[in-house]
């Protein structure tokens, strides 16, 4: 008899014991069927040893060993113990979690039709004659496969629709089997001769491919710090190809795929011979499980994704690229709050290779560490091509005062593009119609009863909405204060800005680009292929279209309102900002037109502006950082946010105070401060509050909290939920 340590998913940083007749060491990675409490649920087999804590007597049987996937690999396994220390996070959860959900369930995968089918000798004897007259399809699919010997369902379903149905019958009849996978013997060559393919690089480019290549093998961190359009995917895919050339997988981490599928098009298209999967979390059913274990059986050579792509297992794997290093979606902000990008750098460090941060704007933490020589910095200063950086202009606003968010010289340039068939790009980052509703007369606006936020006013669909929670609700007829009948919506979002440019420009196609107007599954490729096509003029939207797009006609972006930004309490906010803008300003004037970005602001002395002005990025990161070194904040200090949530004030924060007294310990090598409310102190219903501890180095941080993550557990604290988030991106 084994014993087993199973990670469930489980909210105690703990593994369970259980026995089983049925299980040797091999079985580490394994999925298991365990009885806990009254209920069945399915664990990961992390360890298998001889002695348990628990008497033999009570220790429960395994009931079922899940062997029809193979388990899952240990360094994935290292990678995820890894995690559930740094994050200081039940274990179980990190495990289970980091699973396709389709593998978080005993029942087996539901079968997936094969991709390719070949003729079978009993099938070359096939006589179309022998078919029904009337089987017209049928036999046409028959000559189909004798003229080939291979078709794949796309191609089969090409010679007829019904192909489907057909091929079933065939496979009954023994004419057809489904063809085995490509050897990865032969995915190699075809990809290496991929390599061959694109434009030619530039010196730069090429300066950073080479670079990267004389140190492989080994570990390296890179960041590629390139401007936008100077050729960082260009990069990518040179570095890719050498690698599958080798026989070797690539993971490619991206911040959101839904919304750029030019890039896995790209990609796709590059390396045809090649297997890419893509896994992210909205990939229902039992697709991303499939995938995953496509990758996991080294039958994937590419595997592009979110976050999450971040655990899957890739035997084979040489190469890690995360794109668009900064972006702030690479942190997850419930459960495990990992950031992606240094789980990839920890991964690639463990597996003893090379990884590439591409950004335009590398987030602060990323460029220290490549003053400090942690890694290593490649740069791309000029766009690839033919084309150049767009002229960033401001628009005082205190001059050129506004109407409905839009300025004079703002409008001017919109209409010179309209006279000369160009398209331009209103930025403004708040959808709906404005962000409150307010009553003239007195000082009532629109709260959400469930969070400490305003309900933005949504009037295409007439409802007010929670941007946090999604509590919407019918806007009032009058004030619920005084009832007063006049109630206004104050300040600009997308729906209004829409609108405004609607009336300003007769004639013109203008598509607003938000969360309301992609919702639906495929809007965005729709849209974009109305960009790409020229049957749109004017594009209004949010940050959405500050990700990585290519609209080759597109000459002028307008950013409406970003000074809110400015005098943020978030100590990063100044950061994201210009981030943000200087990706949304990237997008003009990529091919054709010379691009121009007009900054609407009432600051435009300020030295961020000013920077954005002279596309100064490393001197604008330059005066943050030594702002933040002044005030030592990270990348200069280290952080731990302990976040506590429930239904009442009271409990959490008594809570908190005990954390507090168990963190003041004489000596600690840590910062500790007072409890506070949350940025957002109520959400969803939901009282919240924080305790931030710091310290200056990462290791003093960790050994504190590996003491205090214990003792918070022990106080056993159960009116109020807690978890620790390592490195906040947001306090
Ligand atoms: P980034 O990822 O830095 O935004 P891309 O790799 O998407 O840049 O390149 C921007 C544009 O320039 C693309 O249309 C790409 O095809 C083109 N491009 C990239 N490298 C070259 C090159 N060496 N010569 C010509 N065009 C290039
Ligand atoms: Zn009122
Ligand atoms: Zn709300």
């Amino acid at each position: 008899m084994s014993i087993l340590r199973v990670a469930l998913d489980v909210p105690l940083d703990t593994l369970f014991d259980y026995s089983s007749e049925d299980i040797s060491p091999d079985d580490v990675g394994r999925r298991v069927l365990v009885p806990f409490g009254r209920k069945q649920r399915v664990g990961v087999v992390m360890d298998v040893v001889s002695r348990s804590a628990i008497a033999p007597g009570k220790l429960k049987a395994v009931l079922h060993v899940l062997r029809e996937t193979p388990p899952v690999p240990g360094d994935v396994l290292a990678l995820l113990r890894f995690c559930g220390g740094y994050y200081h996070h039940p274990i179980g959860e990190v495990v289970i979690g980091a699973l396709p959900v389709a593998l978080r369930r005993a029942r087996p995968l539901a079968r997936r039709d094969p991709q390719e089918y070949r003729l079978t000798s009993a099938g070359r004897l096939a006589d179309e004659a022998a078919l029904n007259t009337r089987e017209k399809a049928a036999r046409k699919l028959l000559t189909g496969f004798k003229q080939a010997g291979r078709l794949d369902r796309t191609a089969a379903i090409q010679v007829t629709g019904s192909a489907p149905k057909i091929l079933k019958r065939f496979l009954a009849l023994g004419w057809i089997e489904a063809a085995p996978e490509p050897a990865s013997a032969v995915v190699a060559s075809e990809a290496a001769r991929a390599a061959g393919s694109g434009p030619t690089l530039n010196a730069a480019q090429r300066e950073a491919v080479e670079t990267v290549l004389r140190e492989m093998p080994g570990f390296t961190p890179w960041v590629i710090h390139g401007v936008t359009g100077s050729g960082k995917t260009e990069v990518y895919l040179q570095l890719i190809a050498r690698v599958l050339g080798q026989g070797g997988q690539a993971l490619v981490l991206v911040p959101e795929i839904n919304l750029t599928p030019q890039l896995e098009t790209r990609f796709r298209e590059r390396f045809p011979g090649a297997r890419l999967v893509v896994q992210h979390s909205g990939l229902g059913g039992s697709e991303r499980a499939r995938d995953w274990l496509l990758a996991q059986q080294g039958q994937a050579q590419i595997v592009i994704g979110t976050r999450l792509a971040v655990f899957t297992p890739l035997p084979d794997l040489t190469l890690v690229i995360v794109d668009e290093e900064h972006d702030p979606s690479y942190k997850q902000q419930d459960g495990l709050r990992y950031s992606a990008r240094d789980v990839a750098v920890a991964r690639a460090k463990q597996a003893g290779i090379p990884i590439v941060l591409g950004s335009a704007t590398p987030s602060l933490e990323t460029l220290y560490n490549a003053r400090s020589g942690r890694y290593r910095l490649l740069t791309l200063p000029d766009r690839a091509g033919t084309s150049s950086l767009p002229e960033v202009r401001l628009v005082d606003t205190r001059i050129h005062k506004p109407v409905d968010g839009l300025s004079v010289p703002l409008l001017e340039a919109l209409r010179e593009r309209l006279g000369r068939g160009e398209q331009s790009l209103v930025f403004i980052n708040r959808r709906g119609y404005a962000p409150v509703l307010a009553c003239s007369a007195c000082d009532w606006v629109s709260e959400c009863s469930r969070c400490a936020s305003r309900l933005v006013v949504h009037l295409r669909d007439g409802r007010l909405r929670c941007h946090h929670c999604g509590h919407e609700e019918p806007p009032p007829r009058a004030c619920p204060e005084c009832g007063n009948q006049d109630l206004k919506p104050l300040g600009h979002g997308t729906q209004r800005v829409e609108s405004a440019l609607a009336a300003a420009l007769p004639g013109a196609r203008i598509l607003r680009i938000d969360r309301d107007s992609t919702r639906r599954r495929d809007a965005w490729a729709g849209m974009r292929n109305d960009i790409e096509l020229g049957r749109v003029d004017v594009l209004v939207g949010t940050q959405i279209l500050a990700k990585g797009h290519d609209f080759p006609g597109l000459s002028l972006v307008g950013i409406v309102n970003p000074d809110a930004a400015l005098f943020s309490g978030d100590f990063r906010a100044s950061e994201r900002l210009a981030a943000q803008l200087l990706q949304v300003a990237g997008r003009a004037g990529r091919a054709r037109a010379p691009g121009t970005v007009l900054i609407q602001t009432r600051f435009p002395a300020h030295p961020l502006y000013q920077a954005l002005c002279r596309h100064d990025f490393d001197g604008l990161a330059e005066a943050l950082l030594a702002e933040r070194k002044q005030a030592g904040l990270p990348p200069f200090a280290f952080q731990a946010l302990l976040r506590a949530e429930g239904t009442t004030v009271r409990p959490i924060m008594e809570f908190l105070e005990k954390a507090e007294r168990l963190a003041r310990k004489p000596g600690a090598p840590v910062t500790v401060y007072e409890p506070v409310p949350a940025a957002m102190p109520r959400l969803a219903g939901k009282e919240r509050a924080q305790l931030l501890v710091e310290a200056a180095s990462r290791n003093k941080l960790q050994a504190f909290l590996s003491a205090w993550y214990p003792a918070l557990t022990a106080l056993n604290e159960r009116r109020v939920r807690w978890a620790i988030d390592v490195d906040p991106l947001e306090i």
